[in-house]
């Protein structure tokens, strides 16, 4: 594989229900360590691609593939996850009850290989590889900025906290591709300029990732390269400026 090769490759992604069709056939090419923009109006698909992704929604047609040999499209959630692909969703999903540092261990849960047997009886495995986990969740919390707030049950964090919580927990996956869908949805100006360092920070890291953003300065600041979807097509993709001053995009955003 050469550097050039796409990370995440989707031919003719068709996702059908019932009579319409969420995407019509959309094809993507996401290189590695880039920030690849999805945007569209309301309704244009971009969360359906997510969950195609994901596994959340098996495509009735097309493919899906990691690396240029892993087909992601059939596969569940679950797998998806552990071929190190990770996502945040629109709604903010935390374990309320739970504090900063637990919901990002639950994240963490899978690269442990404890048995039931360690974990009943607390074997020195365990409580080796239980600090080791703690040590991990600790050094991420730091990585999106909460580490004071370990502590903090996710229900009592500020909101724009909660959603860096999201990308912390998606971070314990240790993933190659990073999939955020609309992570400045509702924050404050200083609680997106905040998210839109980590992100940066998160690509600098060498995780890919693929932003879903309506906030279009967020996009034009972050994005390397940009796709426009409009009622499941995609209608333009390039440099972030080239999309913004394209009229077919222009026209599905007024049109919306
Ligand atoms: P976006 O995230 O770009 O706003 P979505 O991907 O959520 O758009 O939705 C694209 C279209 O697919 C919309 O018309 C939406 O109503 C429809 N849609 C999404 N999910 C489902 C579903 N599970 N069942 C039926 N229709 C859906
Ligand atoms: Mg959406």
């Amino acid at each position: 594989r050469t550097g050039s090769d796409p990370l995440l490759k989707v031919e003719s992604a068709v996702m059908q229900f019932g009579g319409l069709k969420a995407l019509a056939g959309v094809d993507l090419d996401v290189r590695p360590g880039t920030i690849h923009g999805l945007i569209g109006p309301n309704g244009s698909g971009k969360s359906t691609m997510m969950n195609v992704l994901t596994g959340i929604y098996k495509p009735t047609s097309g493919a899906v593939v990691l690396a240029g040999d892993r087909r992601l499209d059939g596969r569940t959630p679950s797998e998806i996850a552990l071929s190190g692909v990770a996502r945040t969703f629109q709604n903010v999903q935390l374990f309320r009850e739970m504090t900063a540092l637990e919901n990002v261990l639950v994240g963490l849960h899978h690269s442990f290989h404890g048995t039931i047997f360690d974990a009943i009886l607390g074997t020195p495995r365990r409580r080796r590889e239980e600090r080791e986990a703690r040590a991990r969740a600790m050094a991420i919390l730091d990585f999106v900025g909460l580490g004071p707030l370990a502590q903090v049950e996710a229900r009592n964090l500020p909101y724009g906290k909660q959603r860096l919580l999201e990308i912390g927990r998606a971070l314990a996956l240790d993933p190659v591709l990073l999939l955020l869908d609309e992570p400045a949805a509702g924050l404050t100006a200083p609680d997106i300029a905040e998210l839109t360092t980590i992100i940066r920070k998160i690509r600098d890291a060498g995780i890919t990732v693929i932003l879903i953003e309506h906030h279009m300065d967020v996009v034009m600041g972050l994005c390397d390269r940009v796709s426009v979807l409009d009622f499941g097509h995609k209608i333009a993709e390039g440099g972030a400026r080239e999309v913004q001053a394209d009229p077919k995009v222009i026209e599905a955003y007024l049109g919306s």
